[in-house]
């Protein structure tokens, strides 16, 4: 989430009547960066190791120093050995890098069976979001995640409707998808929304000692990897959501509670010109009636069936993303994107100038949103992330400390000096 995912977000809610971003009301701003110990362009595991624990690491790595010798303390584990409740929640997957980085420490960020009994054993009191992947493991024998939580004293809570019926006594799993939670725009009835499962986690963590919860819309990075801006706006919008459930609970304790709004890094390196304005952006993105990841169900299901055409291809362009009357030039790069989409993945030529238009994903998807996203004025620069300061929002309890220019690392200090504040106060 960077100033212009932000700034896209704003527009398009906006124009959508949905109003300005409750984030933006948040008074105290600040700016950060966010490079990790070996790289210009972090990843989600170094930064959110910097964020959670206050030290740099190596790309790829959790919760350890570059040499992947030494533990990193998070502030979720030191909330937790100082008596507060902590709880993790996120719209990807559980054991995904941004969340592990508050229970888990691992040399790779992908040992996520590893990272999943960390989980476990975090003895955190409420994650809520997608579920724990390859919960399995890769070997023969290994146990169920799922069940060892329950050894372990967790709930695993799968449906939006038990989710939203858990009590305050137990410690709970709330997985409501197998992976990560589907993108806001797809998001069927019977999933809950971001905000569902931040309100709920705050009233499951609300006591006497005090809470840590870690809030995170995953999928806003993903759909800026896709370069996919109406999934980003209507993601940040559910992210939005969870930013306003938690100022609701803020009001009622504006003076012991802090709330922070951060980016781990900017991805896509978007950018917003052409003189748009909300009321020219916001007619080409609502036009897209699904997100790039579930249109790629489609053109896999199209793939399938001999003998299709680009001519039959294009109405269901134009039923997703409302494209219709193209000029010649932009029908001449959904055809080429169609006939790499319609080889077998493995039959595909991934040269340069393939890995430069479509990245490592579908051919069609990525070339129709891109097509989409120019018309209302937003490009992208890569399907990676980017190198970017991010912003920071503030609200509360000592939340002028957030202000200014500085690094991620500051971060878990910062937010530790608020902790060790209130708790001296509480022990007078
Ligand atoms: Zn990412």
């Amino acid at each position: 989430m960077g100033e212009a995912q932000v700034r896209a977000a704003e527009l398009y809610s906006l124009a959508s009547g949905r109003g300005k971003l409750t984030l933006g009301s948040l008074p105290v701003r600040g700016k950060i960066s966010t490079a990790s110990a070996n790289a210009a362009v972090t990843d989600s595991a170094a930064a959110g190791t910097a964020m959670a624990s206050g030290y740099k690491t190596n790309n790829g790595v959790l919760g350890m120093d570059p040499s992947r010798t030494k533990n990193l303390t998070s502030i979720a584990e030191t909330a937790r050995d100082r008596g507060m409740k902590v709880g993790i929640v996120t719209s990807s997957f559980l054991n995904d890098a941004t969340p592990a980085a508050f229970y888990a420490h691992q040399p790779s960020r992908t040992d996520y069976y590893e990272i999943g009994e960390q989980l476990i054993n975090s003895g955190f009191d409420y994650f809520a979001g997608g579920g724990i992947s390859r919960r399995k493991g890769r070997k023969e024998n290994l146990r169920d995640l799922y069940e060892l939580a329950e050894e372990k004293g967790y709930r695993v809570l799968n449906t939006r409707n038990e989710i939203l019926a858990a009590k305050p006594g137990t410690k709970i799993i709330a997985a409501a998808a197998a992976g990560a939670l589907p993108y806001e725009m797809d998001r069927p009835a019977e999933s809950p929304s971001l905000a569902e499962i931040t309100k709920r986690g705050i009233e499951i963590l609300d006591n006497p000692n005090g809470f840590f919860l870690m809030v995170e819309g995953g999928k806003m990075d993903w759909a800026c990897h896709l370069n996919d801006a109406a999934s980003l706006v209507h993601d940040m919008a559910a992210f939005d959501e969870a930013v306003k459930a938690a100022l609701f609970f803020a009001r009622r304790r504006p003076e012991e509670t802090l709330i922070v709004v951060l980016a781990d890094h900017e991805t896509g390196g978007m950018s917003i010109g052409e003189g748009i304005t909300a009321a020219e952006l916001f007619p080409v993105l609502s036009a897209q009636k699904e997100s790039s990841e579930s249109f790629t169900g489609k053109v896999d299901r199209f793939r399938k069936v001999p003998q299709q055409t680009f001519e039959k291809m294009l109405p269901l362009i134009t039923d997703s993303f409302g494209l219709h009357s193209l000029p010649e030039r932009e029908l001449d790069e959904l055809r080429t994107a169609f006939a790499q989409s319609m080889l077998p993945k493995e039959q595909r030529k991934r040269d340069r100038e393939y890995l430069r238009r479509y990245g490592p994903y579908e051919p069609l998807s990525v070339t129709a949103t891109r097509i989409l996203n120019r018309k209302a004025g937003i490009t992208w620069t890569t399907f990676g992330h980017s190198g970017a300061d991010v912003p920071v929002f503030a609200h509360g309890a000592k939340s002028a400390i957030f202000a200014g220019e500085y690094d991620n690392t500051e971060i878990a200090g910062k937010i530790l000096s608020v902790i060790s504040e209130a708790s001296e106060q509480k022990n007078e």
